[in-house]
């Protein structure tokens, strides 16, 4: 059985008090909740809510470089994450893939390290419409998966959680169904059970991304191999999160 998990992905949003708040709020409102609740939050406010010592809610980073230390200006590397109590991290996320150039076989570097120093991966993969309408969606998830998994060892696949990103659906208001993305995400777990077993394939989290609201998260959930939801613009309000995670 897998545990199923919500993560926010808060972007470039939210000043420090700001985050507090919405943690705060949020830590008691799903105290409960049987869901894992993850908050991937800027890295300026990632010390503050480690400090605010949450029950429920784990805190998560949205990048972070493969390094241990050294001359990267402006990077963040996986220690300094664990250091302010992330557990999480997303890597791939399709905004650093295009805006930011990140390749394939960085993001694979970055894989490997988050797991070395005990991060949990949240990997994003996914397709650009014209990708879709050229009928590539699977081929494109299957490359960006076993890229981005190259080298991970068998005793590490479960720590990995997969975030199927159909790109133009993020933001945009439009979604996948529900139908169509279980099955690109069967296909996940069906490459994930190539490069290693069908029974640790049924053990990796994956999770659906893209214009995930309150009235369209059961649509996912109710699927047989989603496994929760990566949530941008909807994780910003506290009531709009938790009327995904009481999906
Ligand atoms: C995301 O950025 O990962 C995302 C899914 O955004 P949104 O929910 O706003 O589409």
């Amino acid at each position: 059985m897998r545990t199923p998990i919500i993560a926010g992905n808060w972007k470039m949003h939210k000043n420090v008090g700001e985050a507090i708040e919405i943690c705060r709020q949020l830590d008691e409102l799903v105290a409960d909740s049987p869901v894992e609740v993850v908050v991937c939050a800027p890295f300026t406010a990632l010390s503050a809510l480690n400090a605010l010592g949450l029950k429920k809610v784990k805190i998560g980073a949205q990048n972070m470089y493969y390094a241990d230390q050294g001359a990267f200006t402006g990077e963040i590397s996986p220690g300094m994450l664990v250091d302010v109590g992330c557990q999480y991290v997303i890597l791939g996320h399709s905004e650093r893939r295009e805006i930011f150039k990140e390749d394939d076989e960085l993001i694979n570097k970055k894989v490997l390290k988050a797991l070395e120093v005990g991060l949990r991966p949240i990997l994003c993969v996914g397709e650009t419409l014209e990708e879709r309408k050229a009928g590539n969606t699977e081929q494109i998830v299957v490359d960006q998966t076993t890229k981005a998994l190259a080298g991970v060892a068998a005793e590490q696949i479960g720590e990995v959680v997969i975030a199927y990103e159909p790109i133009w659906a993020i933001g945009t208001g439009e979604t996948s169904d529900g139908n169509d993305a279980n099955q690109v995400i069967s296909t996940i777990r069906q490459t994930i059970a190539k490069l290693y077993t069908a029974e640790l394939a049924g053990q990796v989290r994956i999770q659906y991304g893209g214009s995930v609201k309150p009235g369209n998260i059961a649509e996912f959930m109710e699927q047989s191999d989603i496994d929760g939801a990566l949530v941008g613009g909807a994780s910003l309000k506290v009531q709009d999160f938790v009327g995904i995670i009481e999906y």
